[in-house]
């Protein structure tokens, strides 16, 4: 309960940088520990109230613990999407396995790296698996833009952020001059 109770009233989101945001998260003791991942789920909604967010994880505001929630947006003015809706999902003790070995490549951000994006490859196909928060598990397929949802969510919870994963650090940075600087080379291609 240590890392709950360190995060006084008003947890924050952690910024790229954060030695925390690199380290691996401890699975839930399942069912003992239920209600912790209930507490931890009430600081990241409470984290990202009135945030247009796609998705976070609990390292991201420093509770090292394997729980993320997310939702797959039909539309995303910032991303490339399939048209196709997923509700708010809360995956407790996920894990996820490729089902081929193609790989996409395709914008991402984070609320940890505000105001940057960068091109990242991803599995297009992936099976994921969880514990929702009634105790019942899940198994789920998953491609393009909800599989790459799921690969970023996961690997915040084995300390990993998505600049890390960046094959081409030249579409890494602010938001605003990459876009301008890739629409200009795809002009010369
Ligand atoms: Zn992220």
């Amino acid at each position: 309960m240590s890392q709950l109770e360190n995060l006084h009233k008003s947890p924050q989101l952690l910024r790229f940088g954060d030695p925390k945001l690199y380290e691996v998260s401890s699975p839930f003791n399942l069912p003992t520990e239920m209600s912790l991942a209930h507490q931890t789920l009430q600081f990241m909604e409470q984290v990202t109230q009135d945030m247009n967010i796609v998705g976070i994880a609990a390292p991201q505001i420093g509770i090292l613990k394997r729980i993320v929630m997310f939702e797959v947006p039909a539309e995303h003015p910032r991303y490339k999407t399939d048209g196709v809706a997923i509700p708010m999902r809360v995956l407790i003790n996920p894990s996820y396995k490729p089902l081929s070995d193609e790989k996409n490549l395709e914008w991402e951000a984070c609320l940890s790296v505000p105001g940057m994006i960068g091109q990242v490859p991803r599995h297009t196909h992936i099976e994921y698996q969880y514990t929702d928060l009634e105790g019942n598990s899940h198994v789920y397929e998953a491609s393009h833009f909800h599989a790459r949802v799921v690969q970023h969510e996961l690997d915040h919870l084995d300390g990993v952020l998505y600049p890390l994963r960046i094959k081409n650090m030249q579409t890494f940075g602010f938001r605003e001059e990459v876009m301008v600087s890739t629409m200009f080379l795809e002009s010369r291609q």
